[in-house]
């Protein structure tokens, strides 16, 4: 079976969150159930330095405003379809903003292109290679069913309303049936309603069952409506996101659709995170040989300027700097953290408001909080590798992945019940104690108290050092891996290319 996946991210290439993990990392476990994927991508500057291209697959005069290719690439046991549209993705700055954080002006028509091509390469097929099912992800592939529908009608359309003579009907072309995953429903590309006519959307598109929302254009609304199935990132994010709290405007049409609505929970890709391997972290070790972990720790220490001495745990965070996050209660309960013993290595960057009180936090408290402003994959690792717990607050949660790097490094997660967090990490309650199957620590509701109390049971859990040994070793042999979940979506893409096109809008 054949797959196209459309994305905006992929690691190990181009990558801002857990999106980019995914892109990477399920291809190569789908392989194993015999299901090929090729990715299409933007050739971003900073993507097409690293990846050697190959052949030209496909030529457009004119895509938004200029030229484009569609270029072949293997890399990393992935294989590419880079969109090389330099007037769209060639420069200086991030992938979605500019050098100032400032979103680019022109993304519709950036990932409106990504989302046409990947409709195009769809529809049409690459060569001989022709795809059973295409897969979208995220906002920024939103548009792929839409284009699909449309361009797969073209030809229909005039002559449904103006009949020819002999009254035939040019038939619609096959369409592969469509995926669409959300990753995180906070970000969902709506633009002006103005832009429709610049990405060349049909008119009978602009309505509450297709493109538009509220006068606007949403990719993402888009994408919900028009795929055959949705899936997202964790069972508890699929039910959460049919309620007004979590589905942003979106509840009520994921309601209709919850038929076609599956959570399944992301995994991690072993050949990058597994610390007995890791060629990034200080010193590898496993459940059974802890003793690498000091040393990993060692490193942090020196890093973050963290003092050697306490008999505290050290949490770590490794995240997006955001209230989404929830890292603003983390600064206020900073006090309660370090006034326990506990110390604080923190890497992220984000909103600025953060960014500042973190590194103030840090000055204030120095050798117990260590703050580093900035996006560091390898030193991401060694903070994996050398913590004894990793915190993560956040308000919503669709998967994450960095409690799932916890587990299988022995980093114990401080989790908020929400999402994929609720779903992957067992909370040390005493009955979870008892049977000893506890992984970390949950804590609900999402507030400062809490995530207080949270930190309080971990540093007291941390002394009692049999226990903590045992959830550590619990922790690393949970199945985290993509395993667990490949055999749900090769189940769901060979459902659906039997069935083929159930949304029929
Ligand atoms: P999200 O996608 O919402 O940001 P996830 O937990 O799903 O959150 O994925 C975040 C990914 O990005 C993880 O692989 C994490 O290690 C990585 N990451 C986040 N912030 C940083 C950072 N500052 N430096 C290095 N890696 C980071």
């Amino acid at each position: 079976m054949n797959l196209l996946f459309v994305a905006s991210e992929c690691a190990p290439f181009v990558k801002t969150g857990g999106l980019a993990d995914v892109v990477g990392a399920l291809p190569k476990v789908l392989a194993t159930h015999g299901i090929n994927v090729r990715i299409l991508l933007p050739a971003y500057r900073q993507l097409a330095d690293q990846v050697k291209t190959g052949k030209v697959e496909l030529k457009i005069n004119n895509l938004f405003g200029g030229a484009a290719e569609v270029i072949s690439a293997r890399a990393e046991g992935l294989e590419l379809l880079l969109l090389h549209a330099p007037h769209l993705y060639d420069r200086a700055g991030g992938i979605y903003q500019d050098e100032d954080g400032q979103d680019w002006d022109d993304n519709h028509l950036r990932f409106g292109a990504l989302s046409f091509v990947g409709a195009k390469l769809a529809l049409e097929g690459i060569g001989d290679w022709r795809a059973d099912i295409v897969h979208a992800h995220d906002w920024q592939a939103g548009l792929v069913a839409a284009y699909m529908h449309q361009n797969a009608n073209k030809g229909t359309r005039k002559r449904t309303a103006k009949k020819t003579k002999d009254n035939s009907h040019q038939a619609a072309k096959h369409r592969p049936p469509s995926v669409l995953t959300i990753h995180n429903i906070a970000f969902q590309g709506l633009f002006d309603g103005e832009i429709r006519k610049k990405l060349g959307l049909w008119e009978e598109l602009f309505t509450p069952e297709g493109v538009e929302y509220y006068g606007k254009v949403g990719f993402l609304k888009a994408g919900i409506g028009l795929s055959d199935k949705i899936t997202t990132v964790s069972p508890t994010y699929a039910q959460e996101l049919m309620w007004p709290e979590f589905g942003m405007g979106l509840e009520g049409l994921l309601q209709s659709r919850r038929g076609d609505l599956t959570g399944i929970l992301n995994g991690i890709d072993l050949d990058i995170w597994d610390p007995q391997s890791d060629k990034l972290i200080a010193a590898n070790y496993s459940a059974r040989k802890m003793s690498g972990k000091k040393k990993n720790r060692q490193q942090i220490e020196k890093r973050f300027g963290l003092a050697k001495k306490g008999n505290g745990p050290l949490f770590c965070v490794i995240s997006r700097l955001t209230t989404q996050k929830g890292l603003d209660l983390l600064l206020e309960a900073i006090p309660q953290l370090v006034g326990h013993g506990g110390k604080l290595a923190l890497l992220g960057s984000g909103e600025k408001w953060l960014e500042k009180g973190f590194v103030e936090a840090a000055n204030r408290n120095k050798g117990s909080v260590g703050v580093i402003i900035g996006y560091d994959e390898p030193l991401s690792h060694l903070m994996q590798a050398g913590s004894d717990a990793i915190l993560i607050p956040s308000r919503f949660e669709p998967c994450g992945l960095t409690q799932l790097y916890g587990l299988r490094y022995g980093t114990l997660p401080v989790v908020a019940r929400t999402g994929g967090l609720a779903d992957t990490v067992i909370d040390a309650n005493e009955a979870a104690l008892a049977m000893n199957c506890a992984t970390g620590v949950q804590f609900s509701p999402v507030t400062t108290g809490a995530l207080v109390q949270a930190i309080i049971k971990t540093c007291n859990l941390y002394k009692d050092t049999k226990t903590w040994k045992k959830m550590i070793t619990r922790a690393m042999q949970q199945q985290v891996s993509w395993d667990r979940s490949a055999d749900t979506y090769s189940k769901l893409y060979l459902d659906l290319a039997q069935t083929g096109n159930t949304n029929k809008k």
